[in-house]
């Protein structure tokens, strides 16, 4: 089943005096895959965050279906149904990856339903099943890309927001988080995710916003970016 649409307008955030993100708008329509490219400081770690109640933010339209996520807090913006997958994974290496795991279900009930969660994310991820008892900062880079989105899809989301999932991974690993992402979303899981590898981005989604300086300054279909001279030498690097 998928979810509601993600609809933003009128969305910036100021840190002091610096503008990071400006006037952005976009929606994630049911069960489809949005990306957000662009450069370094371009805005886009930015602007998810001020979609999560992460950042500091001004907004006209931020809807997630039914839910006014304007003035939200975090916690709140989860249990509306929107996982968040950090940039740098942020999991707890202390804890184990079972705990790990358990933590990003704190919006639900520890029942049968919970544990059927875990056990998807150990059929998506093996990995994370072999090492369910292993402290989280014994795993790799990899392995802990794939329980931070095991962690986020703990909390039953129908939108994942996706913050530079391949940074640092070898492309193996990285072959490995796109077809689990394209599953997700096969499966109904509408996705926004913001990378600056383009070439990855344009594999899991279907539309894309290119961001520069805070803004938006292009949208189209992957398709249409594929093929356009500027998003090839800027952003494919051909
Ligand atoms: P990256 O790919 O490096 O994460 P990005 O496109 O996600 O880049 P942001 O991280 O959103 O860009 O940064 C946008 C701008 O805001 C940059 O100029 C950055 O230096 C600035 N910025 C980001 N976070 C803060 C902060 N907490 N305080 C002040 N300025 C910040």
């Amino acid at each position: 089943m998928t979810g509601p649409e993600l609809s933003v307008a009128g969305l910036g955030v100021n840190y002091g005096g610096v503008r990071a993100a400006h006037d952005i708008a976009f929606t994630v329509a049911p069960g489809e895959a949005v990306g957000i490219i662009g450069a370094n400081g371009a805005g886009k770690t930015s602007t998810l965050k001020a979609i999560m109640g992460l950042a500091p933010r001004v907004v006209r339209t931020l809807r997630f279906g039914e839910h006014d996520l304007a003035r939200m807090p975090a916690h709140q913006v989860v249990r509306a149904g929107i996982g968040y997958v950090p940039e740098g994974r942020h999991v707890f290496p202390g804890l184990t990856v079972d705990k790990n795991l358990l933590l990003g279900a704190y919006t639900r009930k520890w029942d049968a339903e919970t544990k059927g969660s875990l056990e998807e994310v150990f059929t998506m991820f093996p990995v994370l099943g072999e090492m369910r008892h292993r402290l989280a900062g014994a795993l790799s880079g990899g392995q802990q890309q794939m329980l931070a989105i095991g962690r986020a899809l703990m909390s039953r989301p129908r939108l994942m927001v996706l913050d530079e999932p391949s940074m640092g991974l070898s492309p193996k690993l990285v072959g490995e988080i796109l077809l689990a992402l394209r599953r997700l979303n096969e499966e109904g899981l509408s996705i926004l995710l913001v990378e600056q590898n383009a070439k990855l981005t344009f594999e899991v989604t279907s539309r894309c916003l290119v961001m520069e300086n805070g803004e938006i300054a292009m949208t189209g279909t992957c398709a249409a970016l594929r093929g356009d001279p500027t998003v090839r030498r800027v952003y494919l690097g051909v």
